[in-house]
């Protein structure tokens, strides 16, 4: 260790090849109790303690899309759809990459009048490449009276109290038995059972790699297949599934992954 230590803390007065510290000497700089000394312990203790977490949350932060993760659990709930607890997050999180330009092709189809032409156009080059500046306000909202409770993003479990939970949707408070409204025209491609803790949902497609899904619900007033307008009631809200109350979970799904609704609504 005297000899590492010494080399560590001078310029590196002999060629590189023979400065490297040896597999034991990084094996007891790891063990050891007390921070050595000198820049070089310093660095692989740094690269050994920080390295691993610090590349996972820059490729989180760079795709900037957060993974539409239901993992069972022993006792059938899913962690990502258990809700209701609101968390002290007020920072909207920003949904996808800032720098991807828009096509705006044939500007007439969208107007104020035609919400979801204005849709289509801004899915025209698929969902994933929408910035969150230009999604904004291009979903309806899926109830007459919104208040948001727990947000989109990483949270701790209301249910389990788990840290780092993934909370796929946003979540709004409202009275059982409430109209639930798609947030635009599409096709419904689940209304059912969603067995990860989703309870009654529905999920309605709107092209092009966009989706939203409507959970909790106490009654689904849809069928697979059927076509629905945007503001169209596809059922009633409720808290069935891993719900601790009545509640909407909303998700929005770009590309079979959840980003943060408040991006698009
Ligand atoms: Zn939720």
């Amino acid at each position: 260790m005297q000899r590492g230590r010494r080399r560590a803390a001078s310029p590196p007065a002999q060629p590189i090849a023979s400065v490297p510290l040896t597999r034991r000497e990084v094996l007891a700089a790891e063990r050891s109790a007390i921070a050595p000394h000198g820049t070089l312990g310093a660095l692989i203790r740094a690269g050994i303690a920080h390295g691993a977490g610090q590349k996972v949350g820059i490729a989180l932060a760079a795709t900037g899309l957060a993974l539409a993760v239901t993992v069972p659990s022993a006792t059938g709930i899913s962690l990502a759809s258990v809700d209701s607890a609101p968390v002290p997050s007020p920072e909207t999180v920003v949904t996808a990459a800032s720098d991807v330009p828009i096509s705006f092709a044939a500007p007439a189809i969208g107007s104020a009048l035609n919400p979801d032409g204005q849709l289509k156009e801004k899915l025209k080059v698929e969902a994933s490449n929408v910035t969150p500046q230009a999604a904004k306000g291009t979903l309806a909202a899926p109830l007459k009276v919104l208040t948001p409770t727990s947000p989109f993003g990483s949270r701790i479990n209301p249910l389990t109290g788990s840290m780092g939970e993934m909370h796929t949707g946003q979540d709004y408070a409202v009275q059982c038995s409430t109209a639930v409204f798609a947030a635009a025209g599409g096709t419904v491609t689940f209304a059912g059972w969603h067995p990860f803790g989703g309870g009654n949902r529905v999920v309605v497609d709107h092209g092009n790699g966009l989706s939203t899904s409507y959970n909790h619900l106490s009654s689904i007033g849809v069928k697979v297949g059927q076509k629905v307008q945007r503001g169209d009631q596809v059922a009633l809200s409720g808290t069935t599934g891993a719900s601790t109350g009545c509640h909407l979970h909303f998700e929005v799904i770009v590309d079979d992954e959840t980003v943060d609704p408040l991006g698009w609504l």
